[in-house]
C-alpha cells in the first residue's frame, strides 16, 4: 500500500510544508494536513474555492488531493493546557479537538497508523527583535512553539508511526551562523531544533525503529519568512554569495524531503541536510 503522510504547518500554497506535500503526493502518498487553529477557515474556504488549484498540480498532471485537514496548534499538548482566553477566542472556539494529543487520537481513528511525519511549522513572535532585545516570554514562546513543537508531535505521534517511517523538520543556518536579523530567540530555537533531531534519531530509532531528520533550508518567500522581514535581502545574498547563483525553489526542498523519507535514505538519521544551494559551506562571501 502507498504510504501515508501527515505534515503539520501548511496554510496556503506558498511554503514549504506545501511543496513538501507535493513532492510526497507525486511519489504515491496519501497526505494529511495539520493546519494552525486560526489560519485553518480561511486555508479550507481557498482550498474549496479551488484558489491553489494551479499549484496543486503535479507533474503528471493530476491534482494533489489532500484527504484530511486537522486544525492544530502545536504550542498546546493537551485541552488541560489550553487557557481560558484561547479556548474561548473565536478563532478558536469553532474548531475541537486541535491539540497535539487530540489530534494524534484522531489520526488514530481515522486512519490507523502513518507513515511520515513532517513539521513544517515555527512562530517567533518577537522575530524581528535582537536577541539582546527580546524578552523572556518571546524567547519561550519561540523554543514552544518552533522546537518543543517538535519534541510533542513525534512524542504524540511515534506510535502510531510505521517501522521504517520517516519524520523530517525544517530548520535553518542562524542556527549555527551568525545572521543579523533572525532574532526573536529564533536563533536559538533552530539550535535547539537541531539538536533534539539528533537526540530524538537516537531515542525513537531505538524504540520506534523510525528516522528523524532536519532540512536546513535556504530562504523562500514565505509568509512566515516576509513577517521577519529581510527575506529579499537574504535572497539576494544568496543568490550573489553561493556557490549555486539561482533562486531556491520550494519544490528542491520537497524533493529532498521525498527522498528523505523513503526507503532510499533508510540509513540516513540525526541528519541534518542542507537544501541551500550550498550556501552554508561558504565561509566568504564573493
Ligand atoms: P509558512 O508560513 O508556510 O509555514 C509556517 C506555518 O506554521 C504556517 O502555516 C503557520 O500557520 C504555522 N504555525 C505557526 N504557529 C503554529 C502553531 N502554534 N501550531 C501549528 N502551526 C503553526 O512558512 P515556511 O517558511 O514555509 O516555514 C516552514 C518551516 O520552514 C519553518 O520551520 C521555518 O522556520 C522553516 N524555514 C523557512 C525558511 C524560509 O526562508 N522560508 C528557511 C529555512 C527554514
Amino acid at each position: 500500500r502507498g504510504k501515508r503522510a501527515f505534515i503539520a504547518g501548511i496554510a496556503d500554497d506558498n511554503g514549504y510544508g506545501w511543496a513538501i506535500s507535493k513532492s510526497l503526493a507525486a511519489a504515491g502518498a496519501e497526505i494529511l494536513v495539520g493546519t494552525w487553529v486560526p489560519a485553518l477557515n480561511i486555508f479550507e474556504t481557498s482550498l474549496r474555492r479551488g484558489k491553489f488549484d494551479e499549484s496543486r498540480v503535479l507533474p503528471d498532471g493530476s491534482l494533489m488531493k489532500i484527504t484530511k485537514v486537522y486544525p492544530l496548534d502545536a504550542v498546546y499538548d493537551c485541552p488541560e493546557d489550553v487557557p481560558e482566553d484561547v479556548k474561548t477566542n473565536k478563532r478558536y472556539a469553532g474548531s475541537t479537538k486541535w491539540t497535539v494529543k487530540e489530534v494524534a487520537e484522531s489520526v488514530k481513528e481515522d486512519f490507523g497508523s502513518i507513515d511520515i511525519l513532517i513539521h513544517s511549522l515555527a512562530n517567533g513572535p518577537e522575530v524581528s527583535k535582537p536577541l539582546l532585545e527580546t524578552s523572556r516570554n518571546g524567547y519561550l514562546a519561540a523554543i514552544s512553539a518552533s522546537s518543543y513543537s517538535f519534541v510533542s508531535l513525534l512524542k504524540y505521534f511515534a506510535p502510531i508511526i510505521n517501522p521504517g517511517g520517516a519524520t523530517i523538520s525544517l530548520t535553518y543556518i542562524a542556527s549555527e551562523k551568525i545572521i543579523p536579523g533572525y532574532g526573536g530567540g529564533m536563533s536559538s530555537a533552530k539550535a535547539a531544533l537541531e539538536s533534539d533531531t539528533q537526540v530524538l534519531a537516537f531515542e525513537a530509532g531505538r524504540k520506534h525503529k523510525i528516522r528523524v531528520n532536519t532540512i536546513s533550508a535556504g530562504p523562500l518567500r514565505s509568509r512566515a519568512a516576509k513577517a521577519i522581514g529581510f527575506i529579499d535581502m537574504i535572497i539576494d545574498y544568496s543568490l550573489e554569495n553561493a556557490p549555486l547563483q539561482k533562486e531556491l525553489s520550494a519544490d528542491e526542498v520537497g524533493n529532498v524531503a521525498a527522498f528523505l523519507a523513503s526507503p532510499l535514505a533508510s540509513a540516513i538519521t540525526g541528519a541534518v541536510v542542507y537544501v541551500d544551494n550550498g550556501l552554508n559551506a561558504m565561509g566568504v562571501g564573493v
